[in-house]
């Protein structure tokens, strides 16, 4: 069975009404990054921070996949798939999709600020007064920028592995993240999808579909799934 991986970004889950962070209208007009997505924002002011949080949380569990998650759930019947995405939200797995790498941590958890292990599993707003077991504060169980990536390597394995890369909805902005497709073999064969023109370099094998994800990735799909890839 041939690999298909998924590297999907904000875009994935723009037409589920999630905003993206770089586009215009998105997030970092509203916020300022340092003061809402660091550790240091975190020693400044964590309210701040628990509530941006608290917001982007809220959102996510008032959406719902849409048809771009969907799709990718259909692949399942003909390929071993795999999606490392970079988004916090829970939308691939709500759509269906039974191998999620979660690159920037999951909005829908929790953890402890001294230990990285403990998880929870939040449905509501998180507060400076919540704790872990080992009681400590709890923080949200995302990467912030200027923290190490867990799971980078993990990441870097399963794309190196891949027989055919879909890339979706991502600038390839937030660096370590981006660079992880540029470790996909030469001979793979790979599909941009972003509605804007996004910069790669020269990467062997590449299609670009420049288009919105809802409308591209179903009939992508729909192509990879009647022919023998
Ligand atoms: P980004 O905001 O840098 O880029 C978003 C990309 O999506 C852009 O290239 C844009 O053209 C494209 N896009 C917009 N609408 C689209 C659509 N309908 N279909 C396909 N593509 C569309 O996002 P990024 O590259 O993922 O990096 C930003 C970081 O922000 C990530 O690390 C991620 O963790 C975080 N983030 C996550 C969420 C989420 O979980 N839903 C939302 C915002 C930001």
């Amino acid at each position: 069975m041939k690999r298909i991986v998924v590297f999907s970004g904000a875009g994935m889950s723009a037409e589920s009404g999630l905003k993206t962070f770089r586009d215009s209208g998105g997030l970092w007009e509203e916020y300022d990054i340092h003061e809402v997505a660091t550790p240091e924002a975190w020693e400044i002011n964590p309210e701040l921070v628990l509530d941006f949080y608290n917001q982007r949380r809220e959102q996510v569990l008032q959406s719902k996949p849409n048809a771009a998650h969907h799709a990718i759930v259909a692949l399942e019947k003909k390929f071993d798939v795999v999606v490392v995405t970079q988004n916090i939200d829970n939308l691939h797995e709500l759509a269906g999709s039974t191998n999620v790498i979660h690159l920037h941590g999951e909005i829908l958890k929790a953890r402890s600020v001294k230990n990285s292990d403990k998880l929870y599993n939040v449905n509501g707003p998180l507060s400076i007064h919540d704790r872990a077991d080992d009681g400590s504060p709890l923080r949200p169980h995302v990467v912030w920028f200027g923290e190490d990536v867990p799971m980078y390597e993990l990441g870097k394995t399963i794309i190196q592995s891949a027989d055919i890369l879909i890339i979706v909805g991502t600038s390839l902005n937030v660096f370590p993240a981006a660079g992880l497709v540029l470790h996909a073999k030469e001979e793979s064969r790979k599909i941009l999808i972003d509605p804007n023109e996004i910069s790669i370099g020269s990467f062997p094998n590449l299609i670009k579909v420049q288009e919105k994800a809802g409308s591209a990735l179903p009939r992508v799909v729909n192509d990879l799934l009647s022919n023998n890839h």
